[in-house]
């Protein structure tokens, strides 16, 4: 059973979504222009960041800062306790910031913001990512126009409607005993090793992509599938889907395709991973599901 208190970085948000504002136009220019209201821009989906005596925040601006920056798109992203309107907006140029603060890259300051921002960053970088890779109809090849407070585009032409695009992808922590198998890419830092993953293809249960997925890239058959948690992740519009699963038998075959290597773990060896003591190995950080899914089984 999933439990509602995800332990995930961006999830939690703090802000109301209220979409039953998205389609008021007049609201919706209110509210920008609020005396109340925080705007946050991005340029080239990274979000614009301060830093004060080493405490990284999103850059809020005020009601208004969407015209006075010239803001090619914007994104409502919902209302705090107080009822104050939150918005994202995008901007072309970034040279006009230049004394207020800096655009950062996401993944790169995911660990240094306070877990109510990136649950309200992650889901403007996904539809900002959205919108510049989708900006004509997929049924007629028309130009589309954003609705919905920048949750929809639709389709001038053919009238067809388009969502922002959600990937699932399962990521799971396969286990025989006391052990767990965890996998490393060529490419990763030397000495990461993490949980293994794949998307989800159309037709497939969640069990199933994580049968296919453990029985692909490590050779092993899963007997037994757990649910963990899952997590947006916005790089660039993920879905990620945790899992533990138990394996028959403890013989991986490494599809070095997919794989550099793929290592058992004891439960001990867990714990030192956890906690950033292992000497050899490490993994990734707590603000991403792999290492909450394997806190989870190396401390259960
Ligand atoms: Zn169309």
């Amino acid at each position: 059973m999933l439990s509602p208190e995800n332990p995930n970085a961006f999830t939690r948000s703090p802000l109301d979504r209220a979409g039953h504002h998205r389609a008021d136009a007049a609201w919706l220019e209110a509210a920008l222009n609020a005396e109340n209201a925080r705007l946050v821009p991005f340029y080239q989906h990274r979000p614009f960041a301060t830093e004060e005596g080493g405490a990284v925040a999103p850059g809020w601006l005020n009601g208004g800062a969407h015209k006075h920056f010239g803001a090619k798109r914007t994104l409502f992203l919902g209302l705090d306790v107080q009822s104050a309107p939150h918005f994202a907006f995008e901007v072309s140029d970034e040279a006009q910031f230049v004394d207020l603060g800096r655009f950062d890259d996401l993944r790169a300051l995911g660990p240094r913001l306070a877990p109510d921002d990136l649950a309200m960053l992650g889901p403007a970088k996904s539809v900002f990512e959205w919108h510049a890779k989708n900006g004509y109809c997929a049924n007629c090849g028309t130009e589309s126009v954003i609705v919905e407070a920048g949750w929809r585009r639709d389709c001038p032409s053919c009238r067809t409607e388009h969502y922002p695009r959600v990937d699932p992808v399962c990521i799971m922590a396969p286990t025989f005993g006391d052990k767990v198998l965890l996998g490393r890419q060529k490419a990763w830092p030397r000495g990461m090793f993490s949980a293994l993953a794949g998307f989800i293809e159309p037709g497939e249960a969640i069990e199933e992509a994580v049968a296919r997925e453990t029985l692909e890239e490590a050779g092993l058959v899963v007997t037994h599938v757990r649910m963990h948690s899952t997590q947006p992740w916005p790089f660039p519009h993920s879905l990620m889907i945790g899992v533990l699963c138990e394996v028959e038998h403890d013989r991986e075959t490494v599809d070095t395709k997919e794989l550099e290597s793929c290592r058992w773990f004891t439960r001990a060896e867990a714990r030192l991973l956890i906690e950033g003591k292992h000497g050899e190995c490490w993994a990734p950080p707590p603000y991403a599901i792999a290492h909450q899914l394997l806190k989870t089984w190396a401390f259960e």
